[in-house]
C-alpha cells in the first residue's frame, strides 16, 4: 500500500492542541507505516478568524513533535479558483444549480419545515428553475431524491445516512467563494488522499463530502473519525479545563518523545503496550485497533511517561535539550563534562527539562549567591553541624587529588574514625552544599563543584551555623 496518502488539515484559529496533534499524529503514522505520503494543508479560508501567527505556530509545534511532511504546505486561500473549476463542472453536468433564494426566504422554509414537525432543510425551491449566474446567486449541489450514503469508518464502523436528512447544499456562495464541504473535497481529491483520519466533531460532514465525490464522480477515500480527548475526570479538555497547547508542553520543557508516545495511545492499541519507539509505532500503527471510545489524558501518568524519557535520552542530546532551560533560569549553561555530570546527577530526580534545568541551580551559582533553605538551615546548623563542617573543612583543603573517589573515602573515614553516623555528618553538608536537604550524592556535588567552591560553601555555612547559635 505505498500509495498511501494521508494529511493533516488545521484551521489556523489558534495553536495546536492534544486532540489536533494526535488526529496529525495518526495520520502521519499512518503513511510511515505503508511508506506513503503525509500532507500538510492550512484551511484559512475563514478570513476573519486565521492568522498567519497560529500557522506559524502549528508548524512549530509539528516540527517540534517530529511529524515532518511531505512537499508544501497547501494553503487553502490560494485555491478558490480550482475549487470554482469543480464547481462549474458540477453545474455543466447538472448536478449543481442556481438558487437566488435569500437568507431570509431560506430561514422562512426551515421554519415551515420545523413548524410541520419535518426536518428543517432548502426546500429546493430553485432546483429548476434554470437560473443563470447572478447577483445574490449560490450555487447549490442537487441531492439524489433517495438513498442512503454508507461508509465503513475505520474507527466507529459503518456510519449510514438517509440523503433525506440532507438538503441541497451550497456549493458556492453568491460572493463567489466555495463552502467549506466544496473546498476540502476539492482538496482531498487532488491532493490524493486516500485516508482521512480526523476529529468526530466532522462526522456530519463526511456525508456531505461523500455526496460531493459522487456528483463528481470521483474515488471516496477511506475515512476514521477518533472521539475527542477528555481530561482524567472525563470532561471535555477546554482551556479552563486542563487543555494545553503543544508549545505550551514545549515550553514547560517536556519531551516531544513523551508527548508522542502518550498521544499514539490515546485512543489507538497494540495490546498492554504503553512505550513505544517511534520506530515500533511507524512498525505497528496500521490503522486498526482504533478505539471508537474516548480517551482520557492523564497528566501523571504523562508525567511518568516523560521522566521515562528523560533517563532514556543520550547523555550528550539530554545536555543539549537542557541548556535553553538552564540559561532561562539566568544560569551560566556548562559545556561538556560538566554539562554531563550535571545530567547524571539529576535526571532521576526531574520530570523534566525545566525541573531538570531547576535541580542545576544550586550548584550552578557562586557560594555568596547560595540560598538557605529555612527549615533545613535551623534544622541542620546546629552546633554539632558547625563542628562537623570544621574539622571535614581542614580534611578536604587538604585532599588532593579532589575526586570523587577520594572525597568519598575522606567522607567515610571521618564517620568512621570519629564513631559517627553518616546520617549525623551528611545532613549539615548537604545543607552546606546545596542550601537544602536535596540533591545527589554528596562526593558528586563536591568533585563538580570543586575543592575552592566546596570550601567556600563550607565557610558560609560555619558562618550561618555561629548565627543561629
Ligand atoms: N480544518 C478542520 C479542523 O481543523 C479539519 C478538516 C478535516 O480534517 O477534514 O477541524
Ligand atoms: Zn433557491
Amino acid at each position: 500500500m505505498s500509495d498511501v496518502v494521508t494529511r493533516f488539515a488545521p484551521s489556523p484559529t489558534g495553536h495546536l492542541h492534544l486532540g489536533g496533534a494526535r488526529t496529525a499524529l495518526f495520520n502521519w503514522l499512518l503513511a510511515r507505516h505503508y511508506g506513503g505520503r503525509f500532507c500538510l494543508r492550512i484551511e484559512d479560508t475563514d478570513t476573519l478568524r486565521s492568522k498567519q501567527e497560529y500557522t506559524t505556530s502549528i508548524l512549530a509545534s509539528m516540527r517540534w513533535l517530529g511529524l515532518d511532511w511531505d512537499g508544501d504546505v497547501l494553503y487553502q486561500s490560494d485555491r478558490t479558483e480550482l475549487y470554482s473549476s469543480y464547481v462549474d463542472q458540477l453545474l455543466a453536468s447538472g448536478h449543481a444549480y442556481y438558487c437566488s433564494c435569500t437568507p431570509e426566504e431560506v430561514e422562512a422554509m426551515r421554519a415551515k419545515a420545523r413548524a410541520e414537525g419535518r426536518k428543517p432543510r432548502y426546500d429546493g425551491h430553485c432546483r429548476d428553475r434554470h437560473l443563470g449566474p447572478g447577483k445574490g446567486h449560490c450555487v447549490r449541489l442537487r441531492l439524489p431524491d433517495t438513498g442512503r450514503i454508507v461508509f465503513d469508518d475505520m474507527v466507529k464502523g459503518p456510519i449510514a445516512t438517509d440523503v433525506q436528512e440532507l438538503d441541497d447544499m451550497v456549493i458556492r456562495r453568491a460572493d463567489g467563494m466555495p463552502t467549506y464541504n466544496m473546498a476540502v473535497v476539492v482538496d482531498d481529491h487532488t491532493m490524493g488522499l486516500t485516508h482521512i483520519i480526523r476529529g468526530d466533531d466532522h462526522v456530519p460532514n463526511t456525508p456531505k463530502q461523500i455526496v460531493l465525490y459522487q456528483a463528481l464522480g470521483l474515488p471516496i477515500p477511506r475515512f476514521g473519525h477518533v472521539p475527542m480527548i477528555l481530561g482524567k475526570d472525563k470532561q471535555k479538555l477546554s482551556k479552563r479545563h486542563g487543555a494545553k497547547a503543544v508549545i505550551e508542553y514545549e515550553k514547560d520543557g517536556l519531551l516531544p518523545e513523551a508527548l508522542v508516545n502518550y498521544l499514539a495511545r490515546l485512543g489507538w492499541s497494540h495490546g498492554d503496550q504503553e512505550i513505544f519507539t517511534l520506530d515500533e509505532l511507524i512498525k505497528d500503527f496500521d490503522g486498526s485497533n482504533l478505539n471508537p471510545s474516548a480517551a482520557c489524558f492523564d497528566d501523571v501518568k504523562f508525567s511518568w511517561l516523560n521522566a521515562h524519557y528523560l533517563r532514556a535520552l543520550p547523555l550528550d542530546q539530554l545536555g543539549q535539550r537542557v541548556a535553553p532551560f538552564v540559561a532561562s533560569e539566568g544560569l551560566l549553561v556548562p559545556t561538556g563534562e560538566r554539562m554531563d555530570a550535571l545530567c547524571v546527577m539529576f535526571r532521576e530526580r526531574a520530570q523534566d527539562l525545566k525541573g531538570l534545568a531547576h535541580c542545576f541551580r544550586p550548584l550552578l551559582v557562586e557560594a555568596s549567591a547560595l540560598d538557605y533553605v529555612e527549615k533545613d538551615a535551623k534544622k541542620h546548623f546546629t552546633p554539632a553541624g558547625a563542628q562537623h563542617l570544621r574539622a571535614l573543612s581542614q580534611c578536604f583543603a587538604a585532599l588532593t587529588p579532589f575526586t570523587k573517589e577520594a572525597i568519598d573515602e575522606q567522607l567515610n573515614s571521618y564517620v568512621a574514625q570519629n564513631g559517627l553516623k553518616f546520617k549525623e555528618v551528611a545532613p549539615p553538608v548537604r545543607t552546606a552544599l546545596m542550601g537544602f536537604m536535596g540533591g545527589s550524592h554528596l562526593h558528586e556535588i563536591m568533585a563538580f563543584l570543586g575543592k575552592e567552591e566546596t570550601l567556600a560553601r563550607f565557610a558560609k555555612a560555619i558562618a550561618a551555623c555561629d548565627q543561629e547559635r
